[in-house]
């Protein structure tokens, strides 16, 4: 059985960033990465994908490419853990002992959850931005609708990314309004959740774009079905006004993100909560039970929004408290729950959406973030993936 002195499970956003920067730290760190996919993807890229607004083969790279190059990268899927003997085991049989762990595998995405999506998703105008596959076939959905109802849903599941159900839908109502043919269109939103966004601040802005795209909204409804051929959904409410009320919507064109939940190896292993995510402190991502784990990212547990600027600030508190650890002292390094958001609310505008654990705004500019922005358009459609890798997968941001 091969030893490594600290194992990462998952070659994601999270993992890599963390392998990065602990060998930019100490080069002779004994590092391995267990990772079954050949390719990488930059996901926040693909609401601007679905808007037509970026083009999709630049959001993928080879993982050989991200890997860092003193790094071992193991080709396969972890599938259980035994904490007590330090062991991953991957589902060709093969068992990893370590120092260290740190679990990062991303979230799961469950299509099959909702009656009906996989077999019509990619056609009968039904699209996700949450698919490299799919993401494409989003803009042609809003190109071809010339009129009728467009429906955009969220699930009442976490998701990565809270704002990208919607953000496709702002996306989609500017596009109509350029091409005069918003007052053709009935856009309605159908969420689980109970409000649009979660911090008043911003969703203060996101309502006034709501009313200007005249956009009907609709929560607490969990979408159950969609009948593809006949282009309609079923969703059934849950909230105190709508309990077990059933809805059939008929659409033109859906745009569907899944629901989510925290991969089933992490859900059945002894290092989940009760909700299956990885059971760690909020502030040291260590795990509550075994020191010697930590998590980071989508599959954590930590209670704050899933997205890659999380990731940002909590890699090098895991980093730190990871090499504390290898260096015999405690841990200290602290996160704050900080994430962001950027709400693309139309071509060329945006609202940088930054809170943390309280959602408290955490904001980076001397300016109101709440305001839509061209120059934070900019910084989402351009600098942020420049920076996604070259610096935040090489460890130097
Ligand atoms: C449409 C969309 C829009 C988004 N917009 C934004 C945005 O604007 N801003 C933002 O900050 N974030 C955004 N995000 C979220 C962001 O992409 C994720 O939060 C981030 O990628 C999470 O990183 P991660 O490393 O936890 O998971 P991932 O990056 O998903 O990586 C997980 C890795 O684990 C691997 N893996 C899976 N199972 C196993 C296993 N059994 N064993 C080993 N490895 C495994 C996977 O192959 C993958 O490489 C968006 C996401 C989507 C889909």
């Amino acid at each position: 059985m091969a030893h490594h002195q600290i194992l990462i499970v998952g070659g994601g956003n999270a993992g890599i960033s963390v392998a990065a920067q602990l060998l930019l730290k100490d080069k002779s760190l004994d590092i391995a990465i267990i990772e079954p996919s050949e390719k990488h993807y930059y996901q926040p890229a693909w609401t601007l994908v679905g808007a037509g607004d970026f083009n999709i083969n630049d959001t993928v790279r080879s993982e050989q490419s991200v890997m860092p190059k003193a790094a071992k990268w193991i080709k396969g899927s972890a599938s259980a853990f035994v904490p007590e003997q330090n062991e991953v085991q991957l589902t060709d049989g093969s068992k990893y002992t370590y120092d260290f762990l740190i679990v990062a595998p991303g979230i799961q995405l469950n299509w099959s959850a909702i009656k009906g999506l996989p077999e019509t998703l990619g056609k009968n105008n039904v699209c996700s931005n949450y698919s490299f596959t799919y993401a494409p076939y989003t803009f042609e959905c809003i190109r071809n609708t010339k009129k009728g109802k467009a429906i955009f849903h969220n699930p009442h599941t976490p998701v990565k990314c809270g704002g990208a159900p919607h953000k496709i839908m702002y996306m989609a109502a500017d596009y109509f309004r350029k091409h005069g043919i918003l007052n053709k269109m009935d856009i309605q939103y159908w969420s689980g959740g109970p409000k649009l966004f979660a911090v008043d601040k911003y969703e203060q802005t996101l309502l006034k774009v709501v009313k200007r795209g005249n956009i009907k909204l609709h929560f607490l409804e969990r979408l159950e079905e969609i009948d593809g051929p006949n282009k309609r959904a079923r969703f059934v409410g849950f909230g105190e006004h709508n309990k077990d009320v059933e809805t059939w919507v008929d659409f033109d064109m859906m745009h569907v993100t899944p629901p989510q939940s925290a991969p089933d190896f992490i859900r059945n292993s002894p290092l989940a909560n009760e909700a299956g995510w990885v059971d760690v402190h909020k502030h040291t991502l260590q795990h509550v039970r075994y020191p010697n784990i930590f998590a980071l990212g989508d599959a954590s547990g930590l209670p704050t929004s899933k997205t890659g600027a999380a990731i940002r600030k909590q890699a090098p508190v895991v980093v730190a408290n990871v090499y504390a650890l290898v260096q015999n002292t405690t841990v200290s390094g602290s996160y704050g729950g900080y994430t962001c958001c950027p709400l693309v609310t139309g071509y060329g505008k945006l609202v940088l959406a930054e809170f943390d654990y309280d959602n408290k705004p955490m904001e980076t500019f001397p300016f109101d973030q709440s305001k839509e922005r061209w120059s934070m358009y900019q910084l989402k459609s351009k600098l942020l993936p420049w920076l996604y890798w070259n610096k935040i997968l090489t460890g130097k941001a």
